[in-house]
């Protein structure tokens, strides 16, 4: 079975224009964006194009690379204060001058519409979350949705980022998974994947999940964005491991498109909760 994200996501975003129009609410969203870094703009300007599918207003804010951090901090601190703002982006990576935890600590939580303040990881580690990071939400919306059971499974992930890895892995254990996280200094990665009924790769290493690693009849979420000879795949070679998988995501069009969806979906549930 192939886990379509780009068919859910459609469909997510059709309802979910719906949804807007009817609640009568002018959803806005304020992206951030530090310098130009090619695919962070990428990545920016799609949000922004889901923005106006579903109907949600959107502002951008761009400062240059050598952005002093008091600076950027004091643009947040602006749209902390405009209500007529809902949610609050900053793309990442950022300037190596500025400590993604000092911004993302600065957004205020009932607008953190990433999930990456402190206080919303917190949460989420609580088994009470508020926002909860756009990645992992769309992988577990995924999940949902194809009828994939998470509870009691075996879940590893691979990779123990703050974005992807971490809230991942706890999501799936707030789904009642028994979950490992694998990450670049595990041991005998192969043995953990193998016995994996789910296996959630955000590595960024391009097809470095084959067949022979797998379970047959395991469910496989490719996270990773990779470019080999200037083509995009993920974290596993997708042609093997299709024929022994029981579901997997494709590389594009599986957890990419989820990813802006649960940005919207969070987006819009911050303004239901502030209005
Ligand atoms: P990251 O570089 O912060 O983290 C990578 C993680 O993988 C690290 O924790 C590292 O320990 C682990 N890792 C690296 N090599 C490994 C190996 N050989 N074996 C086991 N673990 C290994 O990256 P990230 O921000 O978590 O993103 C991971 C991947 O997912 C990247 O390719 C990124 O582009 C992609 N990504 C995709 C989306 C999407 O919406 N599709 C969103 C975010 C990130």
């Amino acid at each position: 079975m192939i886990l379509d994200g780009k068919k859910i996501s459609e469909e997510r975003l059709s309802l979910l224009r719906e949804e807007i129009a009817r609640s009568g609410l002018q959803p806005k969203l304020a992206t951030v964006i530090v310098g130009d870094d090619p695919a962070s703009r990428l990545y920016v300007r799609m949000k922004q194009q889901a923005c106006e599918r579903v109907g949600i207003a959107s502002v951008s804010v761009e400062l240059p690379v050598d952005c002093a951090v008091g600076s950027l901090l004091a643009r947040i601190n602006d749209l902390n204060r405009d209500t007529s703002i809902d949610g609050i982006l900053v793309q990442l990576p950022l300037p190596a001058q500025i400590r993604p935890e000092m911004v993302t600590s600065a957004i205020a939580p009932e607008k953190d519409v990433d999930g990456f303040n402190p206080l919303n990881l917190g949460k989420l580690l609580s088994g009470n979350p508020l926002f909860v990071p756009c990645t992992p939400m769309g992988i577990m919306t995924l999940l949902h949705t194809y009828g994939i059971r998470t509870e009691g499974a075996e879940a590893v992930v691979i990779g123990r980022s703050i974005e992807v890895g971490r809230p991942c892995a706890v999501m799936l254990l707030n789904a009642h998974a028994t979950v490992t996280i694998c990450h670049s200094r595990t041991s005998n990665l192969k043995s953990h994947i193998k016995r994996a009924d789910i296996v959630i790769s955000a590595a960024g290493k391009a097809r470095f999940i084959n067949a022979d690693m797998i379970r047959k009849g395991a469910t496989i979420i490719d996270v990773g964005i990779n470019y080999e000879d200037g083509k995009l795949c993920g974290d596993v070679d997708f042609e093997g491991v299709q024929q022994k998988a029981g579901a997997i995501t494709p590389v594009p069009g599986g957890v990419g498109p989820m990813t802006i969806v649960s940005l919207m979906e969070n987006t819009f549930r911050a303004a239901r909760m502030r209005r």
